[in-house]
């Protein structure tokens, strides 16, 4: 039998884990290291080397892309499809047991599974009826509440409330959730988890047939078990089981979901026998990125401690970028992108990370306005949230009553008593009269098609548009926006619900008012008024740029998404203290270090160039903010950083430092970092104009400068205007007024 594809490019100690004896292995090992490399060549290994069949192997990944990339891996090591080998995450694997054994698990066959906001929405219903104030019941600690001791294995009727009135309540309301679920037959994530472990502890023939069956247990990622996963994993492994788990401490990034990091230690406890592995080389970063990384991870305590070096190059340094606010920061992307695409490099190799999924709009208008194709990873691409297109749909409407998709998108939203009766009756007139729904609706509340609420309730609806209608004219694009918002009651809406969705929802709106306010009309619309032309734009731009997974585009997602992956060139953007470390984590010490290690996971996933940027000024959620450079600029070590100044700022020429050198970015003058003391501006070219100044212009009105360049008659001046946006002006024209 031929091992060597399995064991070629292996080294020593990968090897020595990919071919240990059956029996519980850890492999502990820091960020490209191997771990995965390790997993995928052990099942291989399995199969070819130990006779295993692949009936006979569960693997475990975090994601179900992991998942698909590891059997395609397999499936090449060994030169054949390995067939009937379970590999997925512990919620589809859950999920797929439970379909077997439905019946031994007490669901009903055709159970459905809920998301987080149907889970949500469930248990309002339930505050409802028992007549609870949502103010004081706020449903998103109800869900807390029932997912948390979920995850931690307990039911309802498991918990004692004591003396408490409150907990007895809660536990109260976790018992009819789950009358309620039964009685509809759905299940929750956290339910999946919790009743997959107890098909098995309550069924023992069941887990004999199952341990009996995988007896190879495979899980990457095992530092982000929880204390569920962690109880089932031990229960199919039994005692003569050989799980295999490959994890990383300094990764861990889901204490805030129940994660429990302890597991690693856990292990070793569980399972005596256990043998542990250490891969200590790097193969995915330079020797500058993996430096940075390993400086910034020391300042966590209680580290279990690894060593980490690679044999590779140092590469270039990691590169700070000082934007001077978000759209700066967009741009400056945008400019690397395209350099790198100039020289024959792809979209695809190109990441960009940031902390909160609101960030990623910016990037997106300036991907699609540069045509730059790119890829959201988790989270809707902006204009199609579900929220955000409620609010255009009342924009539609406003713009044009005949819109019909609009119209029932938002007739009953927020609720206003108009049910799903009366809408069809609606149809069916609107149907008979041939007419859009608005006519038939104006017709219907003068018969008594409808009740008297609802009929009431349909007349405030077309009232509210026509008044919003009346209302908005005249006003700027982004005030119609944000008075929309208002005037329709969807920020209440939104606001009103607790749940960190509706703190999300509200945000987005905001951002959509951001958006409004950014907007610039191109020549081809002007002759639309504002708020059509803007409609147009979002519609025409929503199905565009966003190229599939196997297209060549830049790939954007959140730090918690870009977990074991890996990219040539990385941006980790919004690096200030507040959004990154994120504020409500800055006070707490676990909080802190938890997002340290996300910035950890952050770095390595760069394989040859690191950009960390950060704006002074940011506008996020319709509000700006002035935030400090993140901390952790501050705590990598500042001989690997090269800083870069917005283009022709003139910087202090520096002769010491690893990377005191000209940069090649449009020979832009560079200096060494200097976080923590007062940055020194320079002297500006041109008397009078700095960047971040205030200036009015005779014709765009007031704006801030974004840029300058050149000096005497031929300077110009980048400026960021309220009204039109940003424009290049030659200064000698331009007549601006400092103000
Ligand atoms: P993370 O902690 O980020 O999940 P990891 O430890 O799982 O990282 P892998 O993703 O398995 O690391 O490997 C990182 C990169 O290094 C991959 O591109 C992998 O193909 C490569 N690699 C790993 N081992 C070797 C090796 N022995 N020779 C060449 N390349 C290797
Ligand atoms: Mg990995």
């Amino acid at each position: 039998m031929n091992l060597d594809p399995i064991l070629e490019r292996l080294n020593a100690a990968q090897r020595a884990a990919v071919t240990a004896p059956l029996g519980p292995v850890l492999v502990l090992a820091g960020a490209g290291s191997g771990k995965t490399r390790v997993l995928t060549h052990r099942i291989a290994w399995l199969i070819q080397a130990e006779g295993v069949s692949p009936h006979a192997i569960l693997a475990v990944t975090f994601t179900n892309k992991a998942a698909g990339e590891m059997r395609a891996r397999i499936e090449s090591l060994l030169g054949m499809p390995p067939g009937v080998l379970w590999i997925g995450t512990f919620h589809g694997i859950a999920h797929r047991l439970l379909r077997r054994h439905w019946h031994e698990a007490g669901l009903i066959e055709s159970f459905q599974i809920i998301d987080s906001e149907d889970q949500q929405r469930l248990i309002k219903k339930i505050l409802r009826a028992q007549q609870l104030d949502e103010t004081r019941w706020v449903p998103r600690e109800v869900q807390w509440f029932i997912n948390s001791n979920k995850d931690e294995g307990r039911r309802a009727k498991h918990l004692k409330a004591g003396n408490d009135p409150i907990r007895a309540q809660m536990i109260r309301l976790y018992a009819l959730y789950e009358e309620a679920c039964a009685l509809t037959g759905v299940v929750d994530f956290a339910e999946l988890l919790l009743r997959a472990f107890e098909l098995w502890r309550d069924q023992p023939a069941l887990l004999a047939h199952y341990r009996q069956r995988f007896r190879h247990i495979l899980v990457d990622e095992f530092q982000d078990t929880n204390t569920i996963q962690y109880a089932w994993l031990k229960l199919i492994a039994g005692e003569g089981g050989c799980p295999f788990v490959v994890g990383d401490d300094d990764q861990s990034v889901y204490g805030w979901r129940g994660a429990r990091v302890e597991n690693l230690q856990q292990f070793g406890r569980d399972f005596p026998a256990l043998k542990l592995f250490r891969l200590e080389q790097n193969y995915r970063s330079t020797g500058t990125i993996l430096a940075a990384a390993n400086g910034l991870i020391t300042n966590n305590s209680g580290r279990l401690g690894k060593t980490l070096w690679t044999s590779g190059d140092d590469g270039e340094p990691i590169r700070v970028y000082a934007a001077f606010n978000e759209r700066d920061e967009a741009e400056f992307v945008c400019q690397r992108i395209r350099e790198h695409v100039a020289h024959g490099g792809l979209h695809r190799d190109v990441a960009i990370l940031y902390r909160s999924n609101a960030q990623s709009r910016v990037f997106e208008e300036m991907f699609l306005s540069a045509r730059i194709p790119y890829r959201v990873y988790g989270g809707l691409r902006f204009f199609e949230r579900a929220e955000i297109k409620d609010a255009l749909a009342y924009l539609r409407l406003i713009a044009n009553r005949r819109d019909d998709a609009s119209f029932e998108r938002v007739v009953n939203l927020p609720t206003r008593g108009i049910g799903a009766k009366s809408l069809e009756t609606l149809r069916g007139a609107a149907r008979a009269a041939g007419s859009p729904l608005w006519e038939a609706a104006q017709a219907t509340i003068e018969t008594d098609a409808l009740g008297p609420k609802a009929a009431a309730a349909l007349r405030g609806f077309l009232e509210l548009i026509e008044r919003l209608s009346a209302e908005v004219q005249g006003l700027a694009l982004h005030e119609q926006v944000d008075r929309m918002l208002e005037v329709s009651g969807l920020i209440e809406f939104h606001k009103r619900d607790k749940a960190d969705r509706g703190e999300a929802r509200v945000e987005n709106l905001e951002e959509l008012v951001s958006a409004a306010r950014g907007f610039q009309t191109d020549s081809l619309d002007t002759e639309l008024p504002p708020l059509e032309a803007f409609l147009a734009h979002v519609t025409l731009e929503s199905g565009e740029g966003q190229a599939d997974a196997w297209e060549d585009c830049v790939q954007m997602m959140t730090l918690h998404t870009a977990k074991g992956l890996e990219f040539p060139i990385v941006f980790l953007t919004g690096m200030e203290d507040g959004l990154f470390p994120h504020q409500r984590s800055i006070g707490d010490l676990d909080g802190l270090e938890e997002e340290r290690r996300l910035c950890y996971v952050g770095m390595t996933r760069a394989m040859k160039q690191l950009y960390l940027t950060y704006a002074e000024q940011r506008r996020l959620h319709g509000i700006d903010s002035y935030s400090q450079p993140s901390r952790f600029i501050k705590e990598t070590p500042q001989e690997l950083i090269e800083e870069i100044r917005p283009r022709l700022q003139v910087a202090r020429p520096v002769a010491s430092g690893r990377f005191a050198r000209e940069s090649s970015y449009d020979s832009v003058p560079v200096h060494r970092s200097s976080y923590g003391t007062p940055r020194s501006r320079a002297e500006p070219p041109i008397p009078g104009m700095r960047l971040g100044a205030r200036v009015r212009h005779g014709k765009f009105g007031e704006g801030v400068i974004l840029n300058l360049e050149g000096s005497g008659p031929q300077a110009r001046v980048q400026v960021n205007f309220e009204r039109q946006g940003t424009k290049w002006l030659v200064m000698q024209f331009a007549n601006l007024e400092p103000l």
